[in-house]
């Protein structure tokens, strides 16, 4: 058995060898890498999520070690809420960064992790064969209703009804948003007005706000490349003429703070 479900009929998978078998035999291949391609035949071609340069560019950045404070408090702000054996979702782990620390700090735990990105994917399912990944949309979890303990998601799209639905009553939602200041001096330097982040207000339908947890630092900037990089993860650069982005290659800035809110709910 695996975790997941058929994303055609809706069925328990059977994980085999190479790939994996619902009863009704419907089946799916299981990457070199090592996740399940659960992505329905009938998305449209091309891309779907980060794309390989995207992916890179966060992966080098986050490997770099800048957003640490971030990872090492998502995982104590995951711990306190989890029981033995729990079961912990990443709804859009992206390259597993985040999934990879979760996995080292909850070793009795079970970790899924789904990503719409198949690059992404390729990099999530090597860190850890703990970690059970497959390649799939928060907007259709190939997970049964009401299995997860702890569904969590680090700037990734939301899926409040199928986070609903599959987590457990009494089971928590765990969300990171960048803060206010996220960002901010990386912004001054490419924007002539730069615009400070808004925040949403901490509510979602079927669910019960319970603490928010920030997470605040100044990253000293160790080459322009991570600059680049961490540009690169943000919406922000593909908004962004090459020559603004010039711009801020030219003259990078050394500090640039970072500012996190973490979030947690409870269904
Ligand atoms: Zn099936």
């Amino acid at each position: 058995m695996t975790y997941f479900l058929c994303p055609v009929c809706g069925k328990k998978l059977t994980e085999l060898e190479k790939g994996a078998v619902c009863e009704n035999r419907h089946s799916f291949d299981k990457a070199k890498s090592g996740y399940i391609n659960l992505l329905p035949n009938n998305l449209p071609k091309g891309n779907h999520g980060d794309n390989k340069l995207m992916v890179k560019a966060r992966h080098d950045f986050l490997e770099k070690g800048y957003y640490l404070p971030l990872r090492n408090e998502l995982c104590s702000v995951i711990k306190k809420y989890s029981s033995e054996n729990a079961v912990i979702l990443d709804a859009g782990c992206g390259e597993g960064w985040y999934t990879k620390g979760v996995a080292d700090s909850l070793q009795d735990c079970g970790i899924l992790a789904l990503d719409i990105s198949k690059d992404a994917m390729k990099i999530t399912a090597k860190r850890d064969k703990k970690i059970k990944s497959a390649a799939a949309s928060v907007f259709h979890l190939p997970v049964e209703s009401e299995s997860i303990d702890i569904c969590y998601s680090v700037f990734s799209p939301l899926c409040e009804s199928e986070f609903e639905r599959v987590i457990k009553k009494g089971g928590y939602f765990v969300y990171v948003i960048p803060a206010e200041n996220h960002l901010w001096s990386l912004k001054k330097a490419v924007y002539d007005e730069p615009y400070k982040n808004s925040v949403k207000p901490y509510e979602m339908e079927s669910f019960e706000f319970i603490e928010k947890v920030t997470v605040d630092g100044l990253m000293e900037m160790q080459s322009s490349e991570d600059v680049l990089n961490l540009f690169m993860m943000t919406p922000y650069y593909y908004k962004t003429s090459e020559e603004d982005t010039k711009k801020l290659l030219s003259s990078p800035p050394e500090k640039i703070e970072y500012s996190f809110e973490i979030l947690v709910f409870r269904k």
